[in-house]
C-alpha cells in the first residue's frame, strides 16, 4: 500500500455476496469486479483490512415477505450450502493472492499482513442461520476463520430476532434471545469470536449485554438520533457499548445516514461525518470506526467506492480531528477491539 494514504480498517463489505450472486470467483476480486471493493480499489483507496461477510439471500424457494415485514427464518440445509460456498470463496481469494489478501485469526496475523501491505480479511457471518443449536457448526466456522457473527440478519433465527427495515422506527420491536442464542453468546465468548449487534432487536441488545463478557460490537450501524432507522442505535445502546469499551463502525448507506431516511447518493459527506462526531461525542475517540456496507448498500457519491476512502480522512480532518485521531478512527480502534476480543 501506498505509504502517503491513510490505512482503513473497515468493520463490513458484502463484497463475498457480490461475488456470489454473479458466480464470480477470486479472479473478479483481484482483478476489480466494478462493485465498490476489490483489490485495486483497496490498494487505490488505502483499504488494509475489513469484515468480510458472509450474508445468506433469501431463499428463492420460500415466498417472499411483504413490504415492511421480515422474511420467514431460512432452511438450514439452504444457510449452510450459501454460507460454505461464500466461506471457500474467501479461501480461494486468499490462495490466488499469492500474499496479497491474507485471512487473520489473531492479532499477530492482523500485524503481519500490515507489515507486508496485504488486504487483511476477517471472516465474518451476518447471522447465524448456518448454525445448529449444539453449535457443532460453529466449532467448525471457527476452525475455517471466522471471527465475527452477527447472532441475526434481519429474520429470525433459533437464536433471536432482528430489526425490520422501517422508517422512522425504533429497533425496540420482538422477543429477546431465546435460551440457544445465550448458550451461543458464552461459546462466542470462549471462542473470542466478536458479537455483533448490527440488525439484533433491542431486547436481544440487552441479552447480549447481561451475558457476553465480551466489549459490545455494532459493525455497521448509526446514530439513531440522526437518521431515526431501526438499524441505528439509540442512547441506551450507545451508553451500554461506551461502559462495555465496545465499538460502533459507521454505515455508509445513505439510508442510514440521512435525517430523512431517503435513498439517494447525492448526500453529502458532512452527514457521514456528523454521524461519527455524535459517535464520539458519547463513546470517546477510541471506540468509533468504519462499518462501510460496501457491495451491500447505497453509497453517498463522495464515497461511492473503496477506492475513495481518502476523502473520508479529508471529510474528518476538515471537521478538526487531528492526524492521529483520523487514524484511529480510521484503523487502530478496529485493531484495538479485535485485541481486547480475540484469544
Ligand atoms: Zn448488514
Amino acid at each position: 500500500m501506498n505509504d502517503a494514504l491513510v490505512p482503513f480498517f473497515d468493520g463490513h463489505n458484502d463484497t463475498l455476496l457480490l461475488l456470489h450472486e454473479r458466480a464470480a470467483g477470486a479472479g473478479a476480486f483481484l482483478g476489480g469486479t466494478g462493485g465498490h471493493l476489490d483489490l485495486p480499489l483497496a490498494r487505490s483507496g488505502g483499504l488494509a483490512a475489513g469484515f468480510f461477510a458472509v450474508f445468506i439471500p433469501n431463499d428463492p424457494a420460500q415466498p417472499p415477505a411483504a413490504a415492511g415485514e421480515l422474511p420467514a427464518a431460512l432452511e438450514p440445509g439452504y444457510a449452510q450450502r450459501v454460507t460454505h460456498a461464500m466461506i471457500a470463496t474467501l479461501h480461494r481469494i486468499e490462495r490466488a493472492a499469492s500474499g496479497a489478501v491474507r485471512v487473520v485469526r489473531t492479532s499477530d496475523d492482523l500485524a503481519a499482513a500490515r507489515d507486508a501491505g496485504a488486504l487483511a480479511a476477517v471472516l465474518h457471518l451476518e447471522g447465524a442461520d448456518a448454525i445448529d443449536e449444539s453449535l457443532d457448526a460453529l466449532e467448525v466456522y471457527h476452525q475455517a476463520g471466522v471471527r465475527s457473527l452477527g447472532i441475526v440478519w434481519s429474520r429470525p433465527n433459533g437464536f433471536g430476532s432482528g430489526v425490520p427495515f422501517r422508517f422512522p422506527h425504533d429497533p425496540d420491536i420482538g422477543p429477546g434471545l431465546s435460551d440457544a442464542g445465550k448458550a451461543l453468546v458464552r461459546a462466542c465468548n470462549e471462542l473470542g469470536i466478536v458479537i455483533d449487534l448490527s440488525h439484533l432487536n433491542a431486547a436481544g441488545f440487552r441479552d447480549v449485554a447481561a451475558h457476553s463478557r465480551a466489549p459490545l460490537v455494532a459493525t455497521h450501524s448509526n446514530v439513531h438520533a440522526i437518521c431515526p432507522s431501526p438499524r441505528n442505535l439509540t442512547a441506551w445502546q450507545l451508553d451500554a457499548i461506551r461502559d462495555s469499551g465496545g465499538m460502533v463502525g459507521v454505515n455508509l448507506h445513505v439510508g442510514f445516514l440521512r435525517p430523512d431516511g431517503l435513498r439517494t447518493s447525492d448526500t453529502p459527506l458532512d452527514v457521514v461525518v456528523d454521524h461519527f462526531v455524535a459517535l464520539v461525542e458519547r463513546l470517546g475517540i477510541g471506540h468509533v470506526g468504519l462499518g462501510s456496507d460496501f457491495d451491500g448498500a447505497l453509497m453517498p457519491a463522495g464515497l461511492a467506492d473503496a477506492g475513495r476512502l481518502q476523502h473520508l480522512a479529508q471529510a474528518l480532518r476538515r471537521r478538526g480531528f487531528d492526524e492521529a485521531d483520523v487514524r484511529r478512527l480510521a484503523y487502530d480502534n478496529w485493531r484495538d477491539l479485535l485485541a481486547r476480543t480475540w484469544r
